[in-house]
C-alpha cells in the first residue's frame, strides 16, 4: 500500500513503498521544482516568459497533456499562449502557425503536442522551431547539440528521469544502467544523458531484438523502461536494490498501466516510480525549466 497522495505530502520528504523501496514520487518532485522555478522567476524580477502550446486535432489524451502543461506554466510564473487547429488542418496551416510563433519575440518556448493527426508530417513542423525555443528538445538540431555535448534543450521525459535520480540521491557514476527502448523521444536521449560526463553511468540500450531481456535487465543498477507494454518488467528483471524508472504508458481497461509491474517489483527494487505519478509529471516540470532556460538563452 502506498502512503497518501502527493497533495497531502510535504515537499522535501521521502516516502517508501510497502516493500521498503524509495518511492520516486514524480508529482511531489514536480511540485518542488515548480515552486523553485516560481521563486526564481520572482527573484529575477518576474520577466514575461511565454510558453506557446500548439494542439492540432481532437486527441483526448493530447488535450489533457496540453491542459496540464498550461496550468503548470502559470503556477511556475510563466505565461501560457495556446494555439489550436482543427483535425482537418493542412500541413501548410500547421507550419504557418508554428512559423509565426518562431518569429514572435514575445514567445520563448514552443511545444507542438505530438502525435499530430495522420497525414501531417511532424518532422517538417518541428524543424521550424528554432533550437533556442525548442523546449521539448525534439528537433534534429537539439538532438545534435545533445550528441555533441553543446548547450541546448534536452527532451523533457529523459531529463525528468535524471531529475528524479538526482532528487532521490541515486548514484549514477560508475553504475550500470539499462534503458529499454530506443526512440528519439525517450530511449536514445536517455542513453546519452545517463552516459554523458557528469552522470557517468555505463549504459546498455535494449530493444525489441534484445536477446534474453531478463538477464540484460538484471545487470542494471538503474533500469529505465520506455516501451509501452503493460507490466513487461517483473521482479525477475530486477536486480535487488536497483532503481526502476517507468516511462511506458499503456491505456488498459484498468486505467493507465506502466511497463513495470509496480506491486511486485517494489518488493525487490531499492527505488521505484509509480505509474501514473512518476515520470509523467516530471516531463511537465522539465518543460517549465526548459522554457525558463529558453528565455535566458534568448536574452543572453
Ligand atoms: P516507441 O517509439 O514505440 O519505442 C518503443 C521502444 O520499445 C522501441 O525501441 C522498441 O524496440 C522497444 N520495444 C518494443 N517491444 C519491446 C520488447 N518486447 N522488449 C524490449 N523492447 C521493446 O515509443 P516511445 O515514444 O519511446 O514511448 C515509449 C513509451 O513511453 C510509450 O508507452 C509512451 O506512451 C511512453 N511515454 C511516456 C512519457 C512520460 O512522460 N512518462 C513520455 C513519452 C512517452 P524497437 O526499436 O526494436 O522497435
Amino acid at each position: 500500500m502506498l502512503a497518501a497522495t502527493s497533495k497531502e505530502r510535504t515537499l522535501g520528504t521521502v516516502e517508501h513503498t510497502a516493500g521498503g523501496a524509495i518511492l520516486m514520487d514524480g508529482k511531489l518532485v514536480r511540485d518542488e521544482l515548480i515552486v523553485q522555478l516560481a521563486e526564481q522567476v520572482a527573484a529575477d524580477g518576474s520577466p514575461e516568459v511565454t510558453l506557446a502550446t500548439v494542439l492540432v486535432g481532437d486527441d483526448k489524451p493530447s488535450r489533457v497533456y496540453v491542459g496540464s502543461k498550461r496550468k503548470k506554466a502559470v503556477e511556475a510564473g510563466l505565461q501560457s499562449r495556446h494555439v489550436e487547429l482543427g483535425a482537418d488542418a493542412t500541413q501548410a496551416e500547421v507550419q504557418a502557425a508554428v512559423a509565426e510563433l518562431a518569429a514572435d519575440d514575445s514567445v520563448h518556448g514552443i511545444l507542438v503536442q505530438l502525435p499530430l493527426p495522420d497525414g501531417l508530417d511532424a518532422e517538417a513542423v518541428l524543424n521550424l522551431i528554432p533550437p533556442e525555443k525548442d523546449v521539448d528538445g525534439l528537433t534534429e538540431r537539439s538532438m545534435g547539440r545533445l550528441v555533441r555535448g553543446k548547450p541546448g534543450h534536452v527532451p523533457c521525459t529523459p531529463l525528468g528521469v535524471m531529475r528524479l535520480l538526482e532528487r532521490y540521491e541515486i548514484p549514477t557514476s560508475g553504475k550500470k544502467a539499462v534503458v529499454i527502448g530506443r526512440s528519439t523521444l525517450v530511449g536514445l536521449p536517455q542513453v546519452l544523458l545517463l552516459g554523458r560526463k557528469g552522470a557517468d553511468a555505463t549504459v546498455t540500450l535494449a530493444h525489441s531484438r534484445t536477446a534474453d531481456l531478463v538477464s540484460v535487465c538484471r545487470e542494471a543498477d538503474i533500469l529505465v523502461a520506455a516501451v509501452g507494454m503493460a507490466r513487461l518488467i517483473t521482479p525477475d528483471h530486477v536486480k535487488p536494490g536497483a532503481a526502476v524508472l517507468d516511462v511506458g504508458i499503456s491505456r488498459t481497461e484498468a486505467g493507465i498501466v506502466g511497463d513495470v509491474d509496480f506491486d511486485t517489483v517494489q518488493e525487490v527494487a531499492g527505488a521505484i516510480t509509480p505509474m501514473p505519478g512518476g515520470t509523467g509529471p516530471m516531463t511537465i516540470a522539465c518543460l517549465m525549466q526548459n522554457t525558463y532556460a529558453a528565455y535566458k538563452m534568448l536574452n543572453g
